[in-house]
C-alpha cells in the first residue's frame, strides 16, 4: 500500500501483504464502470466527526466507514448518534476496544503505560477485538464488517495480532495489495493536496483509503471546509469514483474472487 500523510504526527510506512493475484486484480470492476473506489474512513470516534463530517456526507449522499473507540467520550455520550449512522447506510467499523498502539516509536509520548501494544499478549488483543465486534453488533445487527488496526501497528508481545483477527472481517485497511490501493492520512492539509494525491496514483490503484481523524476539531484535523471541497469534488467526478463503505467495497471486490 502506498501510503502519504502524517499519522499521529509522524511518517510511517507499510509493508502490505499481497493476498490477491495481480491478474485478479487488474481484472476487477467497480459498479457502474467506475475506475477507482474511494473509501472515507474517519478513526477514532470524534465528536467533531458527528459535528462537521456527517452533516457534510449525508447532504451529499455519500457513504463511509467510522472507526469506533468504544472508550471515547464521544462514543460513550452520543451511542444513539452512532447507532444513527449505521441506519444511514454507513460503517460502524472495529479499531479495537482500547486503541493499544505501540509505545516505543518517535512521537508517540500519548500512548499510556496501561495501554502500550509492546506489553499486549497476542490473545488479549483477540478477545479486545472480538468483544468489540459484539459490541458494535449490538449497535448496528451486523454480522460483517472492516477493521482498521490502531496506528496500523501489528506486532504485540507475543506476536503479529492483527494475522490472529483477520479471519473476523471481510477486509483489514493496511493489509491491500500494494499494487491495488493507496492511502493517504490528511493532517492539517488542503483538499488541494488530497486531490493531487488521488489523482497522481498509477493506473493500476483500484483503491483509494482516505483516513480522517478530526473535521473541524478534536486531533489531526481537516478543517470542515476543506473537507467539504473534497467531498464535493468526489460528488463532481462521481462517473470516475465510487464512493463506499470499506465494507461495501471489499465485499464487491471479494465476490470477483471467488
Ligand atoms: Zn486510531
Amino acid at each position: 500500500m502506498r501510503v502519504a500523510g502524517v499519522f499521529h504526527n509522524l511518517a510511517f510506512l507499510l509493508v502490505g501483504l499481497v493476498i490477491f493475484q495481480p491478474a485478479l486484480l487488474a481484472a476487477l470492476q467497480w459498479p457502474e464502470g467506475k475506475k477507482i473506489a474511494i473509501s472515507l474512513s474517519y478513526d477514532d470516534a470524534l465528536s467533531s466527526q458527528l459535528d462537521n463530517a456527517v452533516p457534510a456526507l449525508n447532504q451529499r449522499g455519500l457513504k463511509a466507514s467510522f472507526y469506533i473507540v468504544p472508550l471515547s467520550d464521544a462514543f460513550k455520550n452520543r451511542i444513539q448518534q452512532w447507532r444513527q449512522l449505521a441506519q444511514q447506510g454507513h460503517e460502524l467499523g472495529n479499531h479495537s476496544l482500547f486503541h493499544a498502539c505501540h509505545s516505543g516509536k518517535p512521537g508517540r509520548e500519548w500512548v499510556q503505560p496501561w495501554n502500550a501494544l509492546d506489553d499486549r499478549m497476542v490473545q488479549a488483543m483477540v478477545n479486545e477485538i472480538t468483544l468489540a465486534n459484539t459490541l458494535l453488533t449490538s449497535l448496528d445487527g451486523k454480522s460483517t464488517r472492516t477493521f482498521t488496526p490502531p496506528c496500523f501497528d501489528q506486532m504485540a508481545k507475543d506476536g503479529n495480532y492483527v494475522e490472529a483477527v483477520k479471519a473476523q472481517f471481510i477486509a483489514v485497511k493496511s493489509l491491500e495489495d500494494p499494487s491495488f490501493a493507496a492511502l493517504i492520512a490528511p493532517n492539517k492539509i488542503s483538499s488541494a493536496e488530497i486531490i493531487e494525491f488521488i489523482e497522481n496514483q498509477p493506473v493500476n490503484i483500484k483503491l483509494i483509503n482516505v483516513l480522517f481523524h478530526g473535521v473541524g476539531g478534536d486531533h489531526l484535523i481537516t478543517t470542515t471546509e476543506e473537507h467539504a471541497k473534497f467531498l464535493d469534488y468526489l460528488l463532481a467526478n462521481k462517473d470516475k469514483y465510487w464512493v463506499d463503505t470499506y465494507r461495501n467495497i471489499m465485499l464487491a471486490k471479494k465476490q470477483q474472487s471467488q
